[in-house]
């Protein structure tokens, strides 16, 4: 029976939770919390934005996916007593008690207090935040007259983007290839702007000479306008100021994007467990909390020393950490020893535009679209459930990928 089986509260239903959760569903009394009602796969938000798949590919509700072997329960996690075993949520009065925890809340955007930022740019890693995006695009292009000359046309439809990790280049070049498109589309003159922000004196730190390479060229042929060693030191609603080798510029925005950093969850800093400087939950190679062995901690929350740097932050990781926080919790109820693994680098695929893509393995780059149809096909894979896959890879299939251009706002296609 049910109420015979060890209970595992998850608390958090993305790349860690929820993937935990599928593991353990047959063999626990799985309770998976999450403060939405649908997975997000990340990785492919930038082609969410841009109309070439669609909501419920990459963000279907937990209901499609899940059974009722596992309880779902809507809620932000407010509080968790470690001596208690017990949880309590936004949505209820009464708390949950667990055997074992998993915690796998993740990260949130970090603005790093610049001035203004939080309050005026845009974050970028939820489907409501690419949706703003998508319409304040639309609605800037539908405020361009045909007839406006092309200088005035650039200055009106400026973005920014800050952030020149492998998100602020997938973004930058999926809004300019957007934008451009819709350019054509309704017959404007010039071109718009797309500014990318970088505090550093590369883009994509971490990634090999060849690969850069090809990343620069693709941002070249994007028209993307890149500004290194540039500090944003205030985002205003409509503009960008910044500091270029001791000189300040204020760049006129539509708006700022801000893929800058990321930190860990508000609910985190609650709470007493070991952490790094940084915030991060310090975690063994077990994906235990260190002194809670029945505390479990997965994803962007999680610090396991051993990991390679490159690694930490991605999904990648956080569902190589939910197999392994899986097997052990089994072990864990049934008293047998717990395992290590090391963690594999499965390599990377930067979306670059909406009919460019690079995929990087082992050091090597393939570029074009056949490495858009293999980032198509490796995601794929990586989605949650077989039947969820199949639908989706299904749907890719025979009705395309094709990008959805910035119609003008009101217009419908059917
Ligand atoms: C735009 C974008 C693109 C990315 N692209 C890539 C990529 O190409 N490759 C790659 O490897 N990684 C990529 N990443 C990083 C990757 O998405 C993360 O590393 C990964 O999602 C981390 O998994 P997680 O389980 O820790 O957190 P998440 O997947 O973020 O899941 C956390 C879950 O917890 C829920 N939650 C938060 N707070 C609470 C609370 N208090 N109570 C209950 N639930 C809560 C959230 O709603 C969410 O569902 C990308 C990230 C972004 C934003």
């Amino acid at each position: 029976m049910a109420s015979d089986r060890k209970k595992v509260l998850i608390i958090g239903g993305g790349f860690g939770g929820l993937f935990t959760a599928l593991d353990l569903a047959n063999d626990c009394d799985v309770t998976l919390i999450s403060d939405t009602d649908h997975f997000t796969f990340r990785p492919l938000l930038y082609e969410y934005l841009s109309g070439e798949v669609e909501a419920w590919h990459i963000a279907p509700d937990y209901k499609e996916l899940i059974d009722d072997k596992i309880n779902f329960v809507r809620g932000a996690v407010e509080q968790v007593d470690f001596e208690k075993q017990s949880v309590t949520i936004s949505t209820r009065d009464d708390s949950f008690n667990y055997d074992a925890l998993v915690l796998a809340v993740g990260g949130v955007t970090n603005f790093w207090n610049v001035a203004g930022a939080e309050e005026n740019a845009l974050p970028f890693r939820d489907i409501a935040d690419a949706d703003e995006l998508r319409n304040q695009m639309t609605r800037a292009l539908d405020m361009i007259s045909p007839t406006l000359a092309p200088q005035d046309v650039r200055e009106k439809l400026t973005f920014a983007v800050v952030g020149g990790g492998a998100s602020g280049v997938e973004l930058a070049t999926k809004m300019s290839d957007l934008l451009t498109d819709a350019f054509k589309q309704r017959g404007l003159k010039g071109e718009p702007r797309v500014v990318l922000v970088e505090m550093s004196d590369r883009l994509i730190p971490g990634m090999g000479e060849e690969a850069r390479s090809y990343v620069e060229k693709a941002l070249l042929e994007t028209r993307i306008d890149v500004h290194l060693q540039t500090r944003v030191l205030e985002v205003k609603p409509h503009s960008i100021v910044s500091e270029h080798n001791g000189e300040k510029l204020e760049i006129e925005t539509v708006t700022t994007v801000w893929t800058a950093g990321v930190k860990v969850n508000p609910l985190i800093e609650k709470l007493d467990l070991p952490k790094a400087e940084n915030g991060l939950i310090l975690v063994d190679q077990t994906m235990q909390v260190q002194n809670h062995p029945n505390v479990f901690a997965l994803g962007d929350i999680a610090k396991v020393e051993e990991v390679a740097p490159t690694l930490n932050g991605t999904a990648q990781l956080a569902n190589q950490e939910s197999a392994l926080a899986a097997n052990n919790i089994r072990a864990f109820f049934d008293g047998k020893e717990l395992k290590t693994k090391p963690f594999e680098e499965l390599g990377e695929a930067l979306s670059l535009g909406t009919h460019n893509a690079a995929v990087l393995v082992a050091g090597n780059v393939v570029g074009g679209s056949l490495a858009r149809d293999a980032r198509f096909a490796l995601y794929t894979a990586r989605l949650p459930t077989w039947h969820h896959r199949l639908k989706v890879g299904a749907s890719w299939f025979f009705e395309g990928t094709t990008p959805r251009p910035l119609q003008p706002l009101g217009y419908t296609n059917n």
